[in-house]
């Protein structure tokens, strides 16, 4: 039997940022604010990088330069999985809220960028045979 160390490792102050997470952050090539995801952390649990899932730029991510001026996106229908989605294209997801189509897997799966992270989602399947 392994004794656990749970009050020490308490102790530790939490890392608030994980790799995949959804931050906001303004886009320089997109030209606005918008869901970007996690790509790096440094040693101290702070976001190092981020990038844009619309455009592919990686960039640094400051504390504190988001504007706190939000955009008011179009939360779109609600998810369909028969549907075909484009990247682009918002939907609310019942589980995972409002999410936005940030590329196409495969033909039939798509990742989508929710208020916490990405997920992947399938889409266009066939209703009917
Ligand atoms: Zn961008």
């Amino acid at each position: 039997m392994e004794k656990l160390t749970s009050a020490v490792a308490e102790s530790e102050e939490k890392p608030a940022f994980v790799v995949g997470e959804r931050v906001e952050k303004f886009c320089v090539k997109c030209q606005e604010e918008r869901g970007h995801v996690i790509a790096s952390l440094t040693k101290r649990g702070k976001i190092s990088r981020v990038s844009c899932p619309k455009c592919g730029t990686l960039g640094t991510f400051k504390t504190g330069a988001a504007s706190g001026n939000k955009r008011k996106l179009d939360p779109g229908a609600p998810y369909d999985q028969t549907r075909a989605y484009r990247a682009g294209q918002t939907m609310v997801h019942p589980t995972f809220g409002q999410g936005e189509v940030t590329a196409l897997i495969e033909p039939l799966k798509i990742d989508v960028l929710f208020a916490d992270r990405i997920r992947r989602l399938i889409h266009a399947q066939q209703a009917n045979h």
